[in-house]
């Protein structure tokens, strides 16, 4: 993407971010779920004409729709294609894909298409808080967590946006708001929160695909495995919008030294002069760099003179769970962090402070001396690999909905780390197949039920193949959608499994 293209599409682009420009704006917002809701309620609120669209209909969605009716916005449901008269603008939510008839039409018709980043980055207002943003096809979450938690610790008044927690409109509206109230105090002004000093932007490749304008101040790209490749077309197309996370940044482009991929986005990108390319790695780290040297994480980037110098950060026990991709994600956090300014200190302090999210290699129990452990967020290959290198001698549950993924290269990857493996959900047959092939020797065991006593099960089975000093680790490589909810559901389930295996030992 060069820089040409952007600023041209830029000066073409007929949308507004001025708070007065959106007055009187036909907006079709598409979806009505979260990050729909609150963009619609946000440019209502800007005196923006908006209708939201969606193709589904019944109870929960008319209720949502009356709702939202009391805000001024129409809803149109049961029809998901036609765009609506006059529409000036298309506000899109993350699921929708690009080749929508929705966006088809608003093309024909000249009519742009934006995401709910795009409209916050505008809505942001002059001496708004600057955005590190962070992507990748792993470790956002924690990533950006851990980020937030370095920020805080280093006195800032900051929050974790984006593809996290509350949706970023809102979180841009209130800031917008306390800057105003402060511009206004002494002046009769009500007194408001504080404004953000700095914002931690977790970004799914969804939103950067529609985010055409957004400039971080600094920004990492973790990793690039192909993951939804359904959604964006091609490995080519979902690297591209991952990529587009490091235009126009001012300070830093962080970059993981491990794969090769991310680094040629840096060097695609079009930066700000004088911007840095800093690598992360498990290992020494070369100058603009930061790595780990015994055990203790280190900065060769950020330092007066990076050929002879290197700044202690913290200490690999610092960060939990100590798996190497974690520490991989908190040297990432740090360099953001770095790159805006803040001392080593806070970066250890922040690294203490942070606590994993559920789900995501959380230690359950130890049940005769085997430990229990829940990475019901595996829901890729990629995942799972990072996580079965983080144990020595593990009894792995997988399995699920595979998504069109293949696992030769994550069995042959975790073979030697196998002492058995359980089955479930209804994709098993090709992780059984791939440890045919690359593990023959590693006990299977293919639980054919899908019911809700399946996790019992799978952990009971998992619990006689092991012996002590192992670890039980569900990662299961695959969506949980056939058999649960969702993987928080999935988790539940194995938490309560081994809590029944416990009572009973
Ligand atoms: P995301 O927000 O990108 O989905 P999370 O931080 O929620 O990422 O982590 C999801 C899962 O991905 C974790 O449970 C873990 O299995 C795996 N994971 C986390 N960080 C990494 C990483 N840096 N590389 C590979 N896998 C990772």
């Amino acid at each position: 993407m060069g820089s040409q293209e952007v600023s041209e599409s830029q000066d073409a682009w007929g949308v507004p971010d001025t708070e007065a420009s959106w007055k009187g704006l036909r907006v079709t917002v598409a979806g009505l779920g979260v990050s729909g809701v609150s963009a619609a309620r946000a440019l209502a609120g800007l005196g923006a004409v908006v209708t939201v669209v969606d193709g589904g209909s019944g109870p929960a969605l008319e209720a949502r729709a009356a709702e939202l009716a009391e805000a001024g916005v129409a809803v149109r449901l049961g029809d998901a294609e036609t765009l609506p008269e006059g529409t000036g603008l298309v506000v899109t939510s993350p699921g929708w894909k690009p080749d929508s008839p929705l966006f088809a039409a608003a093309a024909a018709a000249g009519v742009d298409v934006i995401g709910d980043v795009e409209v916050a980055w505008r809505l942001r207002g002059p001496g708004a808080a600057p955005w590190l943003a962070v992507t990748g096809t792993n470790g956002k979450t924690t990533t950006t967590r851990m980020l937030a938690s370095i920020l805080s610790a280093a006195g800032l008044r900051t929050a974790a946006v984006g593809n996290i927690g509350t949706p970023i409109v809102d979180v841009i509206l209130e800031d917008r708001a306390a800057r105003a109230a402060r511009a206004s105090e002494g002046t009769g002004g009500q007194p408001a929160g504080e404004p953000y000093d700095v914002l931690a932007v977790e970004l799914s490749s969804y939103q950067l695909h529609w985010a055409p304008s957004l400039r971080a101040h600094s920004a990492a790209v973790l990793n690039l495995a192909p993951d939804h490749l359904d959604w964006h077309g091609s490995m080519e197309a979902y690297a591209a919008d991952k990529g587009r996370i490091y235009e126009g940044n001012q300070v830093a482009c962080v970059y993981n030294v491990a794969d090769a991929r991310t680094e040629d986005l840096v060097r695609e990108a079009d930066v700000e002069e004088g911007c840095r390319a800093i690598g992360f790695t498990l290992g020494t780290p070369a100058p603009s760099q930061l790595g780990v040297v015994e055990g203790i994480l280190v900065d060769r980037a950020f330092v007066p003179d990076r050929q002879k110098q290197a700044q202690e950060l913290a200490e690999v026990s610092d960060v939990q769970p100590p798996a190497p991709h974690n520490i991989a994600n908190a040297l990432a956090a740090a360099a953001l962090a770095r790159a805006f300014g803040v001392a080593p200190a806070a970066v250890r302090d922040g690294l203490r402070a942070f606590r994993p999210d559920a789900h995501r290699i959380e230690h359950v129990a130890d049940v005769a001396g085997v430990a229990y452990v829940d990475d019901s967020k595996a829901t890729n290959t990629h995942a799972a690999e990072a996580s079965l290198a983080a144990y020595e001698s593990i009894v792995w549950i997988a399995g699920g909905l595979a998504k069109g993924a293949t696992f030769d290269e994550l069995v042959a990857a975790s073979a030697k780390r196998l002492r058995g493996a359980v089955l479930i959900g209804a994709d098993r047959a090709l992780i059984r197949e791939a440890l045919a092939r690359h593990a023959p020797e590693v006990p299977v065991v293919d639980l054919d039920r899908t019911d809700t006593g399946a996790m019992a099960e799978a952990v009971r089975q998992a619990a006689r193949l092991a012996t002590p000093g192992d670890t039980v680790l569900m990662a299961p490589a695959c969506a949980s959608m056939d058999m649960f909810t969702n993987y928080n559901q999935r988790g539940d389930a194995f938490a309560e499994a081994v809590r029944e295996l416990g009572a009973s030992a």
